[in-house]
């Protein structure tokens, strides 16, 4: 189909959203793109071929899909608004190769969906929901390669933010545990209709075959890395010494850092993924 006739002209959006008479709701988060360009780059930030099952989430009235389709051997995409489904029926009667289903993509069995085989994951995320799907997925067992999605700028700032910046977090850490992140284009607020708040931009999180660091106790090292940057003004010392959830012994991180020639002042801001693993794995010895 020529990029005039796509739902990524603003023009045919309107005509949709009109002939439906559909309301925009916010508690889904749905902001449409209409602009063809931003599809162009996140079908080729996620490298899609004929050969690729892709995993929509949240395929709103179809746009991303259309692309999709065209680019992808096979794709599913879940949609949790019913008002949109047959809005989908009739913007993707053109292909055959997807399937639409009328889910909660939270409580989706996702690894069903393509019967075990490898998939990607691209979207124009819901914002509201961003972390809960990407850690779900990256936690998960599902069998994704890659993960390209639009999310808020801000966002994808902290998922590849890097020691001692005012970006760099839990979040930080956590993706690139899994993954290995790649910014491949900020998106402003008019290629949307409506238009968010704020600035977005689209990132693509290969999965990596093997965790970044080996540690012996996963549940230990989040937990010192939660403890770390839930006050993250104070000293990683002071920081674990007032987090709850878990016992880490102040004593015996002081012990740790030195033994790692690591200044005991030191705020979990300041340290590496390495350097949170092999404190970890001090701690558990
Ligand atoms: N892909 C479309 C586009 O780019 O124009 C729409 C993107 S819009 C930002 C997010 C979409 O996710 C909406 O269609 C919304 O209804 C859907 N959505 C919100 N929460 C969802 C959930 N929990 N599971 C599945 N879809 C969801």
């Amino acid at each position: 189909m020529e990029d005039k006739n796509k739902l990524s002209n603003p023009q045919k959006t309107i005509e949709v959203i009109q002939k439906y008479n559909f309301n925009f709701k916010k508690s889904f988060g749905q902001n449409f793109l209409i602009d063809s360009h931003v599809t162009d780059k996140i079908i080729r930030a996620a490298e899609i071929g004929k050969d690729d099952n892709v995993l929509e989430i949240g395929p709103g009235i179809g746009t991303l899909t259309q692309y999709l389709a065209e680019a992808a051997g096979r794709v599913v995409a879940v949609e949790i608004d019913e008002k949109l489904i047959p809005v989908l029926e009739e913007t993707l009667s053109g292909y055959d190769n997807v399937k639409v289903i009328n889910e909660d993509i939270l409580k989706c069995d996702i690894d069903s969906i393509f019967g075990g085989k490898p998939f990607k994951v691209v979207a124009n995320l819901p914002y509201y929901i961003t972390t809960p799907i990407i850690m779900g997925l990256l936690e998960g067992k599902s069998h994704f390669d890659s993960i390209t999605v639009m999310i808020q700028k801000e966002v994808a700032d902290r998922m590849k933010a890097g020691p001692g910046t005012k970006d760099y977090g839990a979040l930080s850490l956590a993706v690139q545990y899994y993954a290995e992140p790649y910014l491949a284009a900020n998106v402003p607020p008019n290629c949307f209709i409506p238009r968010p708040a704020v600035g977005s931009a689209v990132i693509r999180l290969k999965r990596l075959e093997e965790p970044r660091v080996a540690v012996k106790d996963e549940k230990l090292l989040f937990g010192l890395i939660r403890a770390a940057f839930m006050e993250r003004r104070k000293t990683l010392l002071n920081a674990v010494k007032n987090y709850r959830e878990m016992d880490i012994s102040k004593e015996k991180v002081e012990e740790a850092l030195v033994k790692m020639s690591i200044d005991t002042r030191i705020r979990g801001e300041a340290l590496t993924l390495e350097q949170f693993a092999k404190l970890s794995d001090m701690l558990s010895e």
